[in-house]
């Protein structure tokens, strides 16, 4: 069975067994967070459980390195929209020890494109290698990130941003910024 095929049985099993009833939440978050943190495999299941967070807790935005680059992103809307409009009211963005992005050159993913053959020409004018670059070290990718969500002009004053890692192995948190 293809991997498509395979989530499709699955589902089909999961709503036909009413899996879904210990999960019958809102769309607004019990706990007023939003959480911006990385798409790393070891967080899927992890991040939640080290937080204590379940269905209908939070907002989760994923991004690779739970990184924002661009102030004007998809990632700072959701920020904006969860803040306004779901009534979420703290941010955590939340990094992790071993990340992928951590020392990443946007000049290595464009090496591995141009071996896939895909036409660079296409982007032209665009800054690609800052778009595709990760950061220097995690804990000052994640304070870059609480400083632009922080300083975002758009971005209610009341609402606070604070800072952590989190170790993707044992599930351990650190405090990089409280925003007080
Ligand atoms: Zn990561």
């Amino acid at each position: 069975m293809n991997r498509l095929a395979e989530i499709m049985a699955q589902n089909k099993d999961f709503v036909e067994n009413k899996q879904y009833e210990s999960m019958l939440t809102s769309k607004y978050p019990d706990k007023k967070l939003v959480i911006v943190t990385c798409m790393d495999t070891r967080l899927v299941e992890l991040l939640p459980k080290a937080l204590r967070i379940r269905n209908g807790d939070v907002k989760m935005i994923k991004t690779a390195g739970a990184l924002i680059h661009h102030p004007y992103d998809s990632v700072m809307r959701s920020v904006i929209v969860a803040v306004t409009m779901l009534k979420a009211e703290e941010v955590l963005v939340i990094g992790h020890l071993d990340c992928g992005m951590a020392g990443l050159k946007g000049e290595q993913v464009v090496d591995r494109l141009k071996d896939r053959g895909v036409a660079l020409e296409e982007l032209n004018g665009q800054d690609v290698n800052n778009w595709l670059s990760g950061c220097e070290v995690i804990e000052q990718g994640v304070l870059n990130t609480v400083k632009l969500i922080k300083e975002h002009p758009l971005l209610p004053k009341d609402v606070k941003v604070h800072g952590l890692t989190i170790d993707p192995t044992t599930g351990q948190l650190a405090l990089l910024y409280e925003d007080q």
